[in-house]
């Protein structure tokens, strides 16, 4: 028995089955149901996008019997016609070989004639952009005044070598790029269907080399079914099948990155080159695993699926995550981005990664425009931010020794901690702090509950409701909303048992092996103003300890 190839047996017979092209689907669908087919249809896009495909639904569909819903039946003598080959109706011509005046001409005596049956003929010109110069001046003359009852449906990869005149009388349509979940939802239909029993990551990894061609995903899916038939269909099937580059060159290289080893990320280079391995296509692969490596630290361990990498590598994965703040996965993608970009056009492929490799072991080496700004609009907000801190924090210490805008009513006078979180809590703002500091305060927001319940009472119960903020140089402020439990905690201060905040300090210490002090504040209503907490990573901020960024306009600030 003859072997269909899945592109051609699961090629679309509705406008229904047509996956990611929703906008043009619609629209052709409506001139179907109110009887307003054009004559000239351009379809543009990339290979595999279902171009062709709709052409054909459209074609049938013009001439359907008893369309439903703007889809051809299938049934009535019309579509069964075209579809088994038989009809004078539709035509098909692929320009790349007929692509001469004659060819053309032959259509325009054609054209001549109504259809002996049907409403429409439809002549889909595949690859119209191969037409010589002379053939589109045929094809011209006919788009000028075409008979009611010709559509042409022309189809191309580059639609920048058609002739505007041509453009100009025809409706255009832009197939786009077929997206990896829709890619990946239509295989595992197909799967289904055909009962190949794939994993699903297998499906996704196929799907995102198919890159964005439905086309192309099913013939790599019936490449992979083949040679694993009667298996079922996993991930590391997949990789092999389709030469896909292991993973671990990236984790290396990452880890060497991060290292700021440049001689072992440019011997990392070295030995892919020497593998023959396409460096273009390596750089995609390598920004497809940092990806990983940022949704992996954004979403957790439960995004290896999403990320269709195997358990195994998503344990390394997480590990790498853990390990890089996302800043710099961020500038590591922006760069080689960039020089994907540069590396299309150019032929020093090879020169022009191992650039990137040592600009991205050297950040300080970035000398780009946006690079340079950004650095320069750092260095003066923090010019301008320094004296304000500095005083905000001398002030905290001197027990409110400088006039802060919004401290007006809300911060409690006996505040023991400096300017942190209450003294501008009616605004919105953001509070970037070192890492270190950053990190032990969300540890311990994360577990308050339990540090809580390392109290003795009273003292556990007054903590209830409160929230921490930082206070700068290691300590913790203990916000209360409620004034009685305030009371409590701040009277128990020296108390030689059951100093409550020497009692946290010491259950910190326990806990996490860290030294924390805590102070502790009384803050009414009103104030519950959410703070953001970031991380600054400049030395200058690591030496203040706190950094207000007052995020409203600056009018306000004078008031
Ligand atoms: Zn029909």
């Amino acid at each position: 028995m003859a072997y269909t190839a899945l592109y051609r047996k699961w090629r679309p017979q509705t406008f229904d089955d047509v996956s990611g092209q929703d906008h043009i689907v619609r629209t052709l669908r409506n001139q179907i149901l109110t009887d307003h087919v054009g004559h000239a249809y351009l379809f543009c896009g990339t290979r595999g996008t279902g171009k062709t495909s709709v052409a054909k639904i459209f074609a049938r569909a013009v001439n359907c019997e008893h369309p439903n819903n703007g889809s051809p039946c299938g049934e009535c003598p019309s579509c069964r016609k075209i579809a088994a080959g038989n009809s004078l109706n539709v035509m098909e011509i692929d320009a790349a070989s007929n692509n001469g005046v004659d060819d053309v001409r032959e259509i325009r005596n054609q054209v001549q004639y109504p259809p002996s049956e049907g409403r429409y003929r439809v002549y889909i010109i595949d690859e119209v952009h191969m037409l010589s110069a002379g053939a589109f001046n045929a094809l011209l003359k006919t788009l000028e005044e075409p008979p009611s009852y010709v559509i042409f449906i022309l189809a191309t990869t580059e639609v920048n070598r058609i002739p505007v005149t041509i453009l100009s009388r025809c409706q255009r349509y832009d197939f786009h790029r077929i997206s990896v979940q829709t890619i990946t939802n239509r295989l595992t239909e197909l799967c289904a269907a055909e009962k190949i029993d794939a994993e699903e990551a297998a499906l996704r990894y196929i799907a995102r080399v198919a890159d964005g061609s439905m086309r192309d995903a099913l013939s790599l899916l019936d490449q992979c079914a083949a040679f694993h038939f009667d298996e079922k269909l996993t991930y590391d099937n997949v990789l092999d099948e389709l030469g896909a580059v292991d993973n671990s060159v990236f984790t290396r290289l990452l880890d060497e990155l991060a290292a700021g080893d440049v001689r072992a990320c440019l011997g990392e280079l070295d030995r892919a080159i020497v593998q023959g391995r396409e460096l273009t296509q390596m750089i995609t692969d390598f920004i497809w695993y940092l990806r990983s490596v940022l949704l992996m630290k954004a979403g957790g361990p439960e995004m290896a699926d999403m990320i269709g990498i195997s358990t195994e590598n998503a344990r390394i994965v997480k590990k790498q995550a853990d390990a890089l703040p996302e800043n710099v996965l961020m500038r590591y993608i922006r760069v080689l981005s960039e020089l994907l970009g540069t590396m299309r056009l150019s032929s020093q492929k090879r020169v022009l990664a191992e650039i990137a490799m040592i600009r991205l072991t050297r950040p300080e080496m970035e000398t780009n425009p946006d690079a340079v700004l950004e650095r320069l609009e750092k260095l003066e907000k923090q010019m301008r931010e320094l004296p304000q801190n500095l005083s905000a924090l001398a002030g905290g210490l001197a027990a409110g020794g400088v006039p802060s805008p919004a401290a007006s009513g809300n911060a409690s006078a006996d505040t023991p901690g400096p300017a942190g979180g209450g003294a501008a809590a009616n605004r919105p703002k953001k509070v970037l702090l070192p890492r270190a500091e950053y990190e032990d305060l969300m540890e311990v927001r994360n577990n308050w509950r339990t540090i809580q319940g390392t109290v003795r009472q009273p003292g556990r119960a007054a903590l209830a409701g409160t929230r921490v903020d930082p206070a700068g140089n290691g300590r913790l402020n203990i916000v209360f909303r409620d004034k009685t439990h305030y009371d409590i905690v701040s009277r128990s201060r020296g108390s030689e048992e059951g100093d409550v905040l020497r009692e946290l300090s010491a259950s910190v210490a326990e806990l996490y092996q860290k030294k924390m002090e805590f102070t502790a504040e009384y803050q009414s209503d009103g104030s519950d103003q959410e703070i953001e907490y970031g991380i600054s990573d400049e030395e200058l901020r690591e030496k203040i300890h706190m950094d207000v960024e007052v995020e409203d306009a600056p009018e306000d600030r004078q008031k």
